[in-house]
Formats: structure tokens, sequence, C-alpha cells
């Protein structure tokens, strides 16, 4: 049990600082900007940020949401990307348990909160992200054992086969970021849940999009990017998948 608590504090605390990480490459990757040099400045007054400044959460709370040095405010979802990944590193951690699946479900993990927040900023999925998460994906096979490569191979088939499908029936109402993306997914989940997966996020995304229009707070017109739909659909995959199919085929089956 105390051996337990250990654990979960560990994978918090890794959780706190590649929430920290990630905030880095959620602000540098779009622009262009390399994500180990310079070390992190404040972008409005340039000074070098202390220790002090950089710890996960705690230091937002401590400085009052302001730069220290030019009084600034400091947006809040910079503390909050820190949390909301340490919250899924633990999530994670009692899925998985301490196994290899663990180091390539907190990856991909952190992967898609990356690929979230820059999506939601810029409306675009960095190529760069891309190649990481297939490379990595492909990488991770043989270590988890879960599926072959063949699997994965299908796996991008049929998710990157669906999005494109999409992409041309709704004439580019889609983006070819997120046909990319599905590729990391496929690598990821492997077939059939990289399929199971995209149709979830094709749902959601539906869903939220019609709740968007009837409340007003978006128009036909204004787009609204995918990439956070394939995440979110993602993670609930990897963590709910078997879960979700097992309920559906036991009420299609009790028909
Ligand atoms: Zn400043």
């Amino acid at each position: 049990m105390t051996e337990w608590i250990y654990t979960v504090l560990i994978i918090a605390l890794l959780g706190l600082a590649a929430g920290s990480f990630l905030n880095v490459c959620i602000y540098r990757i779009p622009v262009g900007e390399s994500i180990v040099a310079p070390p992190s400045h404040c972008p409005v007054c340039q000074t070098r940020l202390k220790t002090p400044d950089l710890i996960p959460v705690l230091s937002y709370f401590f400085l009052k949401g302001r730069c220290r040095y030019c009084q600034t405010p400091i947006s809040p979802r910079y503390a909050l990307v820190e949390a909301l990944t340490a919250i899924l590193f633990i999530m994670v951690l009692y899925k998985f348990g301490v196994e290899a699946a663990l180091v390539k479900y907190l990856f991909a993990t952190a992967l898609i909160i990356t690929v979230t927040f820059i999506d939601l900023d810029h409306f675009i999925i960095p190529n760069g992200l891309v190649l990481t998460g297939i490379i990595a994906g492909l990488a991770f096979l043989p270590i988890t054992g879960e599926f072959s490569v063949l699997n994965a191979f299908l796996g991008i088939l049929s998710a990157s086969g669906f999005l494109l499908f999409l992409y041309i029936v709704s004439r580019g109402g889609m983006g070819i970021g997120d046909i990319k993306l599905a590729a990391v997914i496929g690598v990821f989940l492997g077939w059939p849940m990289s399929l199971f997966a995209v149709i979830l996020a094709c749902f959601i995304a539906g869903l939220v999009g019609i709740a968007l229009l009837l409340t007003g707070l978006k128009k036909r017109k204004d787009p609204i990017p995918f990439g956070p739909f394939l995440a979110f659909a993602t993670f609930a995959t990897f963590m709910w998948g078997q879960d979700m199919v097992r309920l559906y085929q036991k009420i299609v089956l009790s028909y």
C-alpha cells in the first residue's frame, strides 16, 4: 500500500515536470522555435526565469499569476496544462500499472495534450509531432508486444483512410493534419481500436458541434479544430475502449 502511494507520487511529479515541458512545446513548436534553447524566459520582458519561477502549478500561485520581473499577467493555462498532465498520468498509471505499456501510454498522453493545445491555438498539427508519434509508436511495438507491425499498419490504413474518405466527401471540411494524426493513432492503437477512436472522435465532434451552433457560441462557417476530439477519443479508447466495445456488444446481443 505504501509502495503504491510512492508510485502515484512519483508519477504525479513526473506528470507535473512533463506538463511544464509540454507548455514549452505548445508555445514554441508552432512558431518554429527550439524546444531546448534558449532557457525559459518571460515572453514580455525576456528575463530568464529562475528555478523558483518554474515550479509547476505552485509558482503560478506564489507569483499570484504575474511575472516576478515585469508584473505582466501569466496565463493560468500554463498551470492548467501541468495539472492536467499530472492527473492524466495518474489515470494512466491506474489503468496500466507499472508495466512496459505504462511508458507507451504516458508518452501517448503527453503527445495528445501537446497536439490538443497547438491545434486549439493555431489550427495546425505540426508534422514534427506526427513524425515523432509514428516513430515512437513503432519503437514501442516490440517493447509492449501488444500487436504486430502488420496490425499497426492496418490501424494506420483504417484510421487515416476513414478520415481521408471524410476529407474527400466533405470537400476539405477536415484538415490534412487530422489525417496525419490518425496515422499516429493507428500505430499506437492498432486495428481495430484506431478506427474505433476515429469514429468516436467524429461522433463527439458532431455532438459538440451541434451544441456550439445551438448555443450560438459558434457560427456555421466558424472553423472548429478536430485535433482535440481525436486526442480525447484516443485517450478514451486506450483507457476504456475495451469496456465500451463490451458494453455495446452486451446491449446489441441482448436484443
Ligand atoms: Zn516579465
